[in-house]
């Protein structure tokens, strides 16, 4: 069996496109959508994307700022410039890079954020309402998956998931919104003493750690649907997930390539909560 590739490329475009119209329409209403994407410090990475995220916005009419600080910021600059944005009506999404300089308390800062403005899902509040099934942001990577899986038709119902990786940003908001539709769920880590008798139960493999061919076909129950979070480096520098692709897709039912897959999901999934952001704003004034 040769397993359907869930093409990320494609669905994220058609999620742009849909974005794009609901930006129009709010537009036409006097809103424009504005994204504050905050960097601090030269982070080579974090460069490239900020500079994604600012592009991304662009081509689907959403607004982005790039407010640039030098490295040795203090902790308290960064909070009272969260605090302007907080209080800016015309800022509807809030974005931290991540990582920040090591003085300073990143879960401090992405406290700061107002949960309204949290359009990356990282704040408590934002997590504790993916907990609890109530209205929030959905960390961007998860939801991702999660409309990678329903772009397929398949019914979570009673089905058993494995996720493996359990960091606060992927693996377990990507445990609750599987479980909250009413999936079995596993949770799988370092410490789990054999993952491949767990994974070869499940109908549904998310990995999430970041090592390169975790994931392999003898791993894998035939038919199984297998999303890759993981971004690696190969042997040759080029950019591969944690499964091994050419083995695994000889097994699964479906499966997401890397690149090409989750990370172009994650990006669009960005522009669908800075959208919505606005849409709730709107309707509260
Ligand atoms: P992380 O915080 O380092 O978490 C990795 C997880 O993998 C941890 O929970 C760890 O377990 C678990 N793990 C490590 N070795 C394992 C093993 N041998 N067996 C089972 N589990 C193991 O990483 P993350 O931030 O969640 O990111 C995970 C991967 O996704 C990375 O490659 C990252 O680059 C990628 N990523 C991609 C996107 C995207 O847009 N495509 C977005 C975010 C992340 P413990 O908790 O026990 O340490």
């Amino acid at each position: 069996m040769t397993a359907a590739l869930i093409d990320g490329n494609a669905l994220a475009q058609s999620i742009r496109t849909d974005v794009a119209g609901r930006t129009q329409a709010l537009k036409a209403r006097g809103i424009t959508p504005r994204l504050a994407i905050v960097l601090v410090g030269e982070d080579p990475a974090s460069q490239v994307y900020v500079k994604h995220k600012v592009n991304d916005s662009q081509q689907t009419g959403l607004e982005a700022t790039l407010e640039r600080f030098p490295a040795d910021l203090t902790e308290a600059a960064l909070l009272a410039h969260i605090d302007k944005l907080n209080n800016d009506a015309a800022v509807h999404g809030i974005l931290v890079q991540l990582p920040l300089p090591k003085h300073m308390d990143a879960h401090k800062v992405i406290e700061r954020i107002a949960p309204a403005k949290d359009v990356d899902g990282f704040h408590v509040a934002s997590a504790g309402a993916l907990m609890v099934g109530q209205p929030g942001f959905w960390p961007c990577t998860p939801f991702g998956c999660m409309k990678m899986i329903e772009s397929i038709g398949y019914n979570l119902r009673g089905k058993h998931a494995v996720v493996i990786g359990r960091s606060n940003i992927v693996g377990k908001p990507m445990a609750l919104m599987l479980l909250q539709q009413n999936a079995t769920v596993s949770i799988c880590h370092s410490a789990t003493p054999d993952l491949k008798a767990m994974t070869l139960q499940a109908d549904v493999i998310v990995a999430a750690v970041g090592k390169q061919n975790i994931l392999t076909a003898d791993m894998v129950k035939p038919g199984a649907v297998v999303i890759d979070v993981g971004m690696n480096r190969n042997d040759q520098g080029k950019l591969c997930g944690d499964v091994d692709f050419d083995g695994v897709k000889q097994v699964a039912g479906w499966i997401t390539p890397v690149p090409g897959g989750v990370g172009p999901m994650t990006r669009a999934m960005l522009l669908v909560n800075t959208l919505t952001a606005a849409e709730n704003a709107s309707k509260s004034v």
